[in-house]
Protein backbone atom coordinates (compact mmCIF):
# COMPACT_ATOMS: atom_id res chain seq x y z
CA UNK A 1 0.00 0.00 0.00
CA UNK A 2 1.04 3.23 -0.98
CA UNK A 3 2.19 5.14 2.34
CA UNK A 4 1.42 8.70 2.56
CA UNK A 5 2.55 11.32 5.84
CA UNK A 6 -0.27 12.07 7.86
CA UNK A 7 0.10 15.80 7.57
CA UNK A 8 -0.58 14.82 4.00
CA UNK A 9 -3.53 12.83 4.85
CA UNK A 10 -4.72 15.92 6.74
CA UNK A 11 -4.18 17.94 4.44
CA UNK A 12 -6.20 16.53 1.91
CA UNK A 13 -9.07 15.74 4.31
CA UNK A 14 -9.44 19.83 5.40
CA UNK A 15 -9.69 20.83 1.49
CA UNK A 16 -11.91 18.52 0.70
CA UNK A 17 -15.72 18.65 1.21
CA UNK A 18 -17.20 15.27 2.17
CA UNK A 19 -20.57 16.24 0.03
CA UNK A 20 -18.91 16.78 -2.93
CA UNK A 21 -16.52 13.76 -3.08
CA UNK A 22 -19.93 11.66 -1.96
CA UNK A 23 -22.06 12.80 -4.97
CA UNK A 24 -19.54 11.62 -7.09
CA UNK A 25 -20.57 8.00 -6.42
CA UNK A 26 -24.32 8.38 -4.41
CA UNK A 27 -26.82 10.74 -5.96
CA UNK A 28 -27.58 12.81 -2.46
CA UNK A 29 -30.76 14.69 -1.69
CA UNK A 30 -30.67 17.62 0.70
CA UNK A 31 -32.39 17.90 3.87
CA UNK A 32 -32.00 20.66 5.74
CA UNK A 33 -28.58 21.22 5.82
CA UNK A 34 -27.73 17.57 5.46
CA UNK A 35 -28.14 15.35 2.87
CA UNK A 36 -29.61 11.68 2.55
CA UNK A 37 -29.88 9.16 -0.54
CA UNK A 38 -30.49 5.15 -0.28
CA UNK A 39 -27.32 3.58 0.99
CA UNK A 40 -24.63 2.58 -1.51
CA UNK A 41 -23.19 -0.15 1.07
CA UNK A 42 -26.50 -2.35 1.12
CA UNK A 43 -29.52 -3.01 -0.51
CA UNK A 44 -32.53 -0.55 0.54
CA UNK A 45 -35.68 1.72 -0.93
CA UNK A 46 -35.90 4.26 1.80
CA UNK A 47 -32.99 6.23 2.12
CA UNK A 48 -30.93 5.79 5.66
CA UNK A 49 -27.79 6.99 4.30
CA UNK A 50 -26.72 10.25 5.54
CA UNK A 51 -24.09 12.98 5.37
CA UNK A 52 -23.70 15.68 7.71
CA UNK A 53 -22.27 19.04 6.55
CA UNK A 54 -21.00 20.06 10.01
CA UNK A 55 -19.26 17.19 10.91
CA UNK A 56 -18.06 16.41 7.44
CA UNK A 57 -19.30 12.45 8.21
CA UNK A 58 -21.45 10.32 6.37
CA UNK A 59 -23.34 6.87 8.31
CA UNK A 60 -26.21 4.61 7.37
CA UNK A 61 -28.30 4.19 10.26
CA UNK A 62 -29.74 0.54 8.50
CA UNK A 63 -26.87 -1.26 8.27
CA UNK A 64 -24.43 0.80 10.39
CA UNK A 65 -21.93 2.14 7.48
CA UNK A 66 -19.46 4.63 8.95
CA UNK A 67 -19.43 3.49 12.10
CA UNK A 68 -17.54 0.42 14.22
CA UNK A 69 -20.86 -1.77 13.67
CA UNK A 70 -20.11 -2.35 9.79
CA UNK A 71 -18.04 -5.10 8.83
CA UNK A 72 -15.82 -3.00 6.41
CA UNK A 73 -16.89 0.32 6.24
CA UNK A 74 -15.81 1.91 9.51
CA UNK A 75 -14.86 5.33 9.51
CA UNK A 76 -17.12 7.88 8.83
CA UNK A 77 -14.69 10.28 7.29
CA UNK A 78 -13.66 10.99 3.63
CA UNK A 79 -11.41 8.10 3.64
CA UNK A 80 -13.91 5.44 5.28
CA UNK A 81 -16.18 6.57 2.53
CA UNK A 82 -13.90 6.25 -0.23
CA UNK A 83 -12.09 3.29 1.45
CA UNK A 84 -15.50 1.79 1.27
CA UNK A 85 -17.13 2.31 -2.11
CA UNK A 86 -13.65 1.83 -3.78
CA UNK A 87 -12.97 -0.87 -1.87
CA UNK A 88 -9.11 0.36 -2.04
CA UNK A 89 -6.55 0.66 0.96
CA UNK A 90 -6.14 4.03 2.87
CA UNK A 91 -2.97 5.03 0.21
CA UNK A 92 -5.34 4.46 -2.47
CA UNK A 93 -7.94 6.35 -0.93
CA UNK A 94 -5.45 9.56 -0.55
CA UNK A 95 -4.53 8.83 -4.25
CA UNK A 96 -7.86 9.42 -5.52
CA UNK A 97 -8.38 12.52 -3.40
CA UNK A 98 -5.66 14.23 -4.09
CA UNK A 99 -6.34 13.70 -8.07
CA UNK A 100 -10.33 14.72 -7.30
CA UNK A 101 -8.98 18.02 -5.82
CA UNK A 102 -6.20 18.49 -8.10
CA UNK A 103 -3.50 18.33 -4.99
CA UNK A 104 -0.30 17.14 -6.53
CA UNK A 105 1.12 13.97 -4.23
CA UNK A 106 4.17 14.64 -2.29
CA UNK A 107 7.63 13.06 -3.57
CA UNK A 108 9.08 11.21 -1.12
CA UNK A 109 12.75 11.20 -0.48
CA UNK A 110 14.05 7.71 -1.24
CA UNK A 111 15.50 6.95 2.02
CA UNK A 112 11.83 7.95 3.52
CA UNK A 113 10.06 6.09 0.76
CA UNK A 114 12.16 2.92 1.28
CA UNK A 115 10.79 3.11 5.16
CA UNK A 116 7.46 3.87 4.28
CA UNK A 117 6.96 1.25 1.98
CA UNK A 118 8.79 -1.17 4.41
CA UNK A 119 6.12 -0.67 7.05
CA UNK A 120 3.45 -0.61 4.36
CA UNK A 121 5.03 -4.45 4.04
CA UNK A 122 5.13 -4.47 7.64
CA UNK A 123 1.19 -3.83 8.09
CA UNK A 124 0.44 -6.33 5.37
CA UNK A 125 2.38 -9.02 7.24
CA UNK A 126 0.80 -8.31 10.38
CA UNK A 127 -2.25 -8.25 8.87
CA UNK A 128 -2.22 -11.52 6.83
CA UNK A 129 -0.84 -12.93 10.65
CA UNK A 130 -3.95 -11.32 12.54
CA UNK A 131 -6.38 -13.34 9.50
CA UNK A 132 -4.47 -16.76 10.36
CA UNK A 133 -4.68 -16.23 14.28
CA UNK A 134 -8.27 -16.03 14.06
CA UNK A 135 -8.89 -18.44 12.15
CA UNK A 136 -6.72 -20.95 14.42
CA UNK A 137 -8.67 -19.35 17.54
CA UNK A 138 -11.90 -20.27 15.39
CA UNK A 139 -10.37 -23.76 14.85
CA UNK A 140 -9.81 -24.30 18.66
CA UNK A 141 -12.58 -24.76 20.96
CA UNK A 142 -10.56 -25.06 23.85
CA UNK A 143 -9.41 -21.64 23.81
CA UNK A 144 -12.58 -20.19 22.35
CA UNK A 145 -13.67 -21.92 25.50
CA UNK A 146 -10.91 -20.23 27.53
CA UNK A 147 -12.09 -16.37 26.27
CA UNK A 148 -15.93 -17.18 26.58
CA UNK A 149 -15.32 -18.55 30.34
CA UNK A 150 -13.30 -15.27 31.13
CA UNK A 151 -16.46 -13.44 29.60
CA UNK A 152 -15.31 -12.57 26.41
CA UNK A 153 -17.72 -12.64 23.40
CA UNK A 154 -17.74 -13.87 20.00
CA UNK A 155 -18.09 -9.30 19.27
CA UNK A 156 -15.68 -8.66 21.27
CA UNK A 157 -12.92 -11.67 19.91
CA UNK A 158 -14.23 -9.92 16.19
CA UNK A 159 -13.43 -6.37 17.29
CA UNK A 160 -10.32 -6.59 19.24
CA UNK A 161 -8.90 -8.93 16.55
CA UNK A 162 -8.28 -11.68 19.17
CA UNK A 163 -7.16 -15.31 18.02
CA UNK A 164 -4.40 -18.38 18.58
CA UNK A 165 -0.52 -18.14 18.15
CA UNK A 166 1.16 -20.23 16.10
CA UNK A 167 5.45 -20.11 15.03
CA UNK A 168 4.51 -19.85 11.11
CA UNK A 169 5.84 -16.40 11.25
CA UNK A 170 9.65 -15.96 12.15
CA UNK A 171 8.81 -12.85 14.25
CA UNK A 172 5.83 -14.00 15.92
CA UNK A 173 6.78 -17.84 16.97
CA UNK A 174 6.29 -16.70 20.59
CA UNK A 175 2.48 -16.83 20.03
CA UNK A 176 2.45 -20.33 19.38
CA UNK A 177 -0.39 -22.06 21.83
CA UNK A 178 -0.79 -18.74 23.38
CA UNK A 179 -4.19 -16.35 23.30
CA UNK A 180 -3.22 -13.56 21.08
CA UNK A 181 -3.66 -9.73 21.55
CA UNK A 182 -3.74 -7.80 18.23
CA UNK A 183 -1.50 -4.72 18.60
CA UNK A 184 -3.02 -1.52 16.40
CA UNK A 185 -1.41 1.69 16.31
CA UNK A 186 -3.18 5.31 16.73
CA UNK A 187 -4.75 4.93 13.10
CA UNK A 188 -5.62 1.62 13.51
CA UNK A 189 -2.63 -0.42 11.60
CA UNK A 190 -1.96 -3.77 13.23
CA UNK A 191 2.08 -3.80 13.70
CA UNK A 192 2.12 -6.46 16.34
CA UNK A 193 1.47 -9.11 19.27
CA UNK A 194 0.98 -9.90 21.71
CA UNK A 195 0.58 -13.63 23.23
CA UNK A 196 -0.92 -14.83 26.97
CA UNK A 197 -0.89 -18.16 28.28
CA UNK A 198 -4.22 -19.71 29.06
CA UNK A 199 -2.68 -21.24 32.46
CA UNK A 200 -4.84 -19.64 35.07
CA UNK A 201 -2.46 -17.98 37.61
CA UNK A 202 -2.24 -20.41 39.95
CA UNK A 203 -1.36 -23.36 38.01
CA UNK A 204 1.08 -20.49 36.14
CA UNK A 205 2.43 -19.88 39.63
CA UNK A 206 2.69 -23.78 40.38
CA UNK A 207 4.13 -24.40 36.97
CA UNK A 208 6.66 -21.59 37.48
CA UNK A 209 7.64 -23.15 41.25
CA UNK A 210 8.48 -26.28 39.79
CA UNK A 211 10.46 -24.82 36.93
CA UNK A 212 12.53 -22.52 39.10
CA UNK A 213 13.39 -25.17 41.46
CA UNK A 214 14.99 -27.47 38.41
CA UNK A 215 16.74 -24.22 37.52
CA UNK A 216 14.21 -23.61 34.76
CA UNK A 217 13.21 -20.12 32.46
CA UNK A 218 10.17 -19.65 34.13
CA UNK A 219 6.35 -19.14 31.86
CA UNK A 220 5.91 -15.28 31.13
CA UNK A 221 2.55 -14.59 31.34
CA UNK A 222 2.37 -12.05 28.40
CA UNK A 223 4.99 -12.70 25.66
CA UNK A 224 5.52 -9.88 23.04
CA UNK A 225 7.25 -10.56 19.26
CA UNK A 226 11.07 -11.72 19.40
CA UNK A 227 13.23 -8.76 18.86
CA UNK A 228 15.66 -8.37 16.66
CA UNK A 229 19.48 -7.82 16.84
CA UNK A 230 21.12 -5.50 14.71
CA UNK A 231 23.81 -7.71 13.34
CA UNK A 232 20.72 -10.08 12.05
CA UNK A 233 20.37 -9.60 8.24
CA UNK A 234 16.68 -9.85 8.89
CA UNK A 235 16.95 -6.78 10.42
CA UNK A 236 17.34 -4.56 7.83
CA UNK A 237 14.29 -5.09 6.41
CA UNK A 238 12.05 -4.50 9.70
CA UNK A 239 10.59 -0.78 10.11
CA UNK A 240 10.27 -1.92 13.47
CA UNK A 241 13.18 -4.50 14.31
CA UNK A 242 12.80 -3.41 17.89
CA UNK A 243 9.31 -3.03 18.88
CA UNK A 244 8.83 -1.04 21.42
CA UNK A 245 5.84 -0.61 23.43
CA UNK A 246 6.72 2.62 24.82
CA UNK A 247 5.62 4.00 21.68
CA UNK A 248 1.84 2.87 21.63
CA UNK A 249 -0.85 2.40 23.74
CA UNK A 250 -3.33 -0.82 23.29
CA UNK A 251 -7.08 0.20 22.42
CA UNK A 252 -6.19 3.67 21.11
CA UNK A 253 -7.52 3.66 17.93
CA UNK A 254 -11.12 2.76 19.22
CA UNK A 255 -10.41 5.06 22.17
CA UNK A 256 -9.20 8.07 20.88
CA UNK A 257 -12.45 9.37 19.16
CA UNK A 258 -14.20 8.94 23.15
CA UNK A 259 -11.32 10.71 24.12
CA UNK A 260 -11.75 13.40 21.98
CA UNK A 261 -15.34 13.86 22.44
CA UNK A 262 -15.25 13.22 26.38
CA UNK A 263 -11.73 15.08 26.77
CA UNK A 264 -10.77 12.42 28.70
CA UNK A 265 -8.87 9.34 28.75
CA UNK A 266 -8.76 6.18 30.85
CA UNK A 267 -5.42 3.88 32.12
CA UNK A 268 -5.37 0.60 32.92
CA UNK A 269 -2.81 -2.31 33.19
CA UNK A 270 -3.37 -4.94 31.14
CA UNK A 271 -5.09 -5.44 27.69
CA UNK A 272 -7.95 -7.73 29.19
CA UNK A 273 -9.21 -4.40 31.15
CA UNK A 274 -9.01 -2.62 28.39
CA UNK A 275 -11.93 -5.22 26.47
CA UNK A 276 -14.37 -5.31 28.85
CA UNK A 277 -14.04 -1.33 29.94
CA UNK A 278 -15.19 -0.67 26.39
CA UNK A 279 -17.25 -3.76 26.70
CA UNK A 280 -19.01 -1.66 29.49
CA UNK A 281 -18.77 1.75 28.26
CA UNK A 282 -15.49 2.86 29.68
CA UNK A 283 -14.75 3.53 25.88
CA UNK A 284 -11.86 5.93 26.21
CA UNK A 285 -9.70 3.09 28.24
CA UNK A 286 -6.48 2.33 27.18
CA UNK A 287 -3.37 0.56 28.19
CA UNK A 288 0.07 0.81 28.56
CA UNK A 289 0.38 -2.72 28.21
CA UNK A 290 2.32 -3.31 31.44
CA UNK A 291 4.70 -0.35 31.57
CA UNK A 292 5.33 3.18 32.84
CA UNK A 293 3.52 5.92 31.11
CA UNK A 294 6.14 6.94 28.64
CA UNK A 295 6.94 10.08 27.22
CA UNK A 296 5.56 8.75 23.68
CA UNK A 297 2.34 7.30 24.73
CA UNK A 298 1.69 11.07 26.57
CA UNK A 299 2.11 12.71 23.53
CA UNK A 300 -0.50 10.35 22.10
CA UNK A 301 -2.99 11.44 25.03
CA UNK A 302 -2.51 14.78 24.03
CA UNK A 303 -2.69 14.00 20.55
CA UNK A 304 -6.10 11.91 20.76
CA UNK A 305 -7.09 14.94 23.17
CA UNK A 306 -7.50 13.94 26.42
CA UNK A 307 -7.11 17.02 28.92
CA UNK A 308 -8.21 14.80 32.22
CA UNK A 309 -6.78 11.42 32.61
CA UNK A 310 -8.11 8.52 35.11
CA UNK A 311 -5.34 6.17 36.11
CA UNK A 312 -7.06 2.57 37.17
CA UNK A 313 -3.89 0.89 38.46
CA UNK A 314 -3.52 -1.79 40.38
CA UNK A 315 -3.80 -1.11 44.00
CA UNK A 316 -0.62 -2.75 45.45
CA UNK A 317 2.61 -1.18 45.82
CA UNK A 318 3.93 -1.11 42.30
CA UNK A 319 0.45 0.25 41.28
CA UNK A 320 0.81 3.73 43.38
CA UNK A 321 4.14 3.61 42.27
CA UNK A 322 2.95 3.50 38.83
CA UNK A 323 0.02 6.10 40.06
CA UNK A 324 3.01 8.62 40.94
CA UNK A 325 5.14 8.21 37.70
CA UNK A 326 1.87 8.93 35.86
CA UNK A 327 0.51 11.92 37.76
CA UNK A 328 4.30 13.51 37.29
CA UNK A 329 4.20 12.53 33.26
CA UNK A 330 0.71 13.63 32.72
CA UNK A 331 1.45 17.07 34.75
CA UNK A 332 4.21 17.62 32.63
CA UNK A 333 2.15 18.05 29.64
CA UNK A 334 -0.44 19.61 30.93
CA UNK A 335 -2.86 16.71 31.62
CA UNK A 336 -5.15 16.69 34.78
CA UNK A 337 -5.05 13.45 36.95
CA UNK A 338 -7.61 11.50 38.77
CA UNK A 339 -7.27 8.25 40.54
CA UNK A 340 -9.86 5.27 41.00
CA UNK A 341 -7.84 3.02 43.72
CA UNK A 342 -9.15 -0.42 43.15
CA UNK A 343 -10.39 -2.51 45.66
CA UNK A 344 -7.62 -4.66 47.05
CA UNK A 345 -6.83 -7.77 44.66
CA UNK A 346 -9.20 -7.00 42.21
CA UNK A 347 -8.25 -5.18 38.76
CA UNK A 348 -10.31 -3.27 36.59
CA UNK A 349 -11.13 -6.54 34.53
CA UNK A 350 -12.26 -8.20 38.03
CA UNK A 351 -14.36 -4.92 38.36
CA UNK A 352 -16.07 -5.33 35.22
CA UNK A 353 -17.10 -8.85 36.13
CA UNK A 354 -18.62 -7.83 39.37
CA UNK A 355 -20.97 -5.69 37.74
CA UNK A 356 -22.09 -8.05 35.24
CA UNK A 357 -25.40 -8.23 35.71
CA UNK A 358 -25.75 -4.28 36.40
CA UNK A 359 -23.41 -2.96 33.55
CA UNK A 360 -24.47 0.62 34.06
CA UNK A 361 -23.71 0.49 37.46
CA UNK A 362 -19.74 0.33 37.31
CA UNK A 363 -19.94 4.05 35.79
CA UNK A 364 -21.53 4.92 38.67
CA UNK A 365 -19.26 3.28 40.95
CA UNK A 366 -16.11 4.77 38.79
CA UNK A 367 -17.84 8.12 39.24
CA UNK A 368 -18.35 7.32 43.36
CA UNK A 369 -14.48 6.49 43.48
CA UNK A 370 -13.23 9.07 41.69
CA UNK A 371 -10.59 11.26 43.18
CA UNK A 372 -7.85 14.16 42.34
CA UNK A 373 -4.41 13.00 42.49
CA UNK A 374 -3.92 15.28 45.74
CA UNK A 375 -7.40 13.44 47.39
CA UNK A 376 -5.69 10.01 46.96
CA UNK A 377 -2.47 11.12 48.38
CA UNK A 378 -4.03 12.53 51.49
CA UNK A 379 -6.01 9.98 51.76
CA UNK A 380 -2.50 7.11 51.02
CA UNK A 381 -0.58 8.99 53.94
CA UNK A 382 -3.86 8.88 55.89
CA UNK A 383 -4.07 4.74 55.44
CA UNK A 384 -0.42 4.09 55.70
CA UNK A 385 0.22 6.36 59.40
CA UNK A 386 -3.28 5.05 60.65
CA UNK A 387 -1.63 2.05 62.22
CA UNK A 388 0.98 3.22 63.65
CA UNK A 389 -0.78 6.18 65.69
CA UNK A 390 -3.45 3.52 66.88
CA UNK A 391 -0.49 1.52 68.11
CA UNK A 392 1.56 3.70 69.40
CA UNK A 393 -0.55 6.39 71.89
CA UNK A 394 2.06 7.41 73.36
CA UNK A 395 4.50 8.88 70.74
CA UNK A 396 1.23 10.69 69.21
CA UNK A 397 2.99 13.72 69.35
CA UNK A 398 5.91 13.05 67.36
CA UNK A 399 3.94 10.72 64.51
CA UNK A 400 1.29 13.51 63.97
CA UNK A 401 4.47 15.53 63.23
CA UNK A 402 6.07 13.39 60.60
CA UNK A 403 2.43 12.58 59.16
CA UNK A 404 1.71 16.75 58.81
CA UNK A 405 4.96 16.70 57.42
CA UNK A 406 4.27 14.60 54.42
CA UNK A 407 0.32 16.17 54.19
CA UNK A 408 1.76 20.33 53.86
CA UNK A 409 4.18 18.80 51.01
CA UNK A 410 0.89 17.32 49.12
CA UNK A 411 -0.90 20.26 49.71
CA UNK A 412 1.67 22.77 48.65
CA UNK A 413 1.89 21.11 45.72
CA UNK A 414 -1.65 22.44 44.51
CA UNK A 415 -1.61 25.88 43.13
CA UNK A 416 -5.28 27.04 42.61
CA UNK A 417 -6.54 28.56 45.55
CA UNK A 418 -10.40 27.12 45.97
CA UNK A 419 -9.14 23.74 44.98
CA UNK A 420 -6.49 24.59 48.01
CA UNK A 421 -8.91 25.77 50.22
CA UNK A 422 -11.14 22.37 49.34
CA UNK A 423 -8.22 20.01 50.58
CA UNK A 424 -7.18 21.61 53.50
CA UNK A 425 -10.70 21.49 55.05
CA UNK A 426 -10.31 17.89 54.00
CA UNK A 427 -7.05 17.16 55.54
CA UNK A 428 -8.51 18.90 58.55
CA UNK A 429 -11.22 16.53 59.00
CA UNK A 430 -9.22 13.61 58.07
CA UNK A 431 -6.17 14.15 60.36
CA UNK A 432 -8.20 15.96 63.00
CA UNK A 433 -5.87 19.17 62.73
CA UNK A 434 -7.43 22.36 62.51
CA UNK A 435 -7.46 24.15 59.54
CA UNK A 436 -5.81 27.16 60.96
CA UNK A 437 -2.68 25.15 61.45
CA UNK A 438 -2.72 23.72 58.16
CA UNK A 439 -3.25 26.82 56.57
CA UNK A 440 -0.87 28.29 58.16
CA UNK A 441 1.76 26.01 57.81
CA UNK A 442 0.81 25.59 54.18
CA UNK A 443 1.62 29.25 53.67
CA UNK A 444 4.82 28.78 55.25
CA UNK A 445 6.16 26.02 53.29
CA UNK A 446 5.24 27.78 50.00
CA UNK A 447 7.15 31.11 51.16
CA UNK A 448 10.07 29.44 51.79
CA UNK A 449 9.88 27.16 48.55
CA UNK A 450 9.58 30.76 46.87
CA UNK A 451 12.01 32.20 48.55
CA UNK A 452 14.40 28.69 47.93
CA UNK A 453 13.37 29.48 44.08
CA UNK A 454 14.40 32.68 44.16
CA UNK A 455 17.62 32.55 46.18
ZN1 LIG B 1 -26.46 1.06 4.63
Amino acid sequence: MPYYPDEFKEYLKSKADIVAVISQFVPLKKMGRDYVACCPFHEEKNPSFHVRTDKQTFGCYACGAGSRNHSTVQSCDVYGFLKGILRCNLGEAIEWLANFLGEPLPVLDPEAKRKQDLRAKWIEYCERAAERFQQNLMNNKEALAYLYQRGFTMQDILLWKLGFGDDVDYDFRNTKDRIVFTLFDFHGNIISFTGRTMLPPNVLAEANKKLQAEGKMPIVKYLDRISIKPDDPYYKDHPYPEFDKGNHLFGMHIAKEFIRQWGEAVIVEGWTDVIKLHKYGVQNAVCTMGTALTEAQTKLLVRAGAKRVVSMRDGDEAGMKAIERDAKMLTSHGIQTFIIPMPEGLDPCDLCDNFEDEPDQLLRWMEKHRRTISQWRLERIHRETYDQIFYHQSEIAQLQQERMRKVIEVLSQVEDPVELDIYIRQASELFEVSYESIKARVDTYKHNQRHLIAG
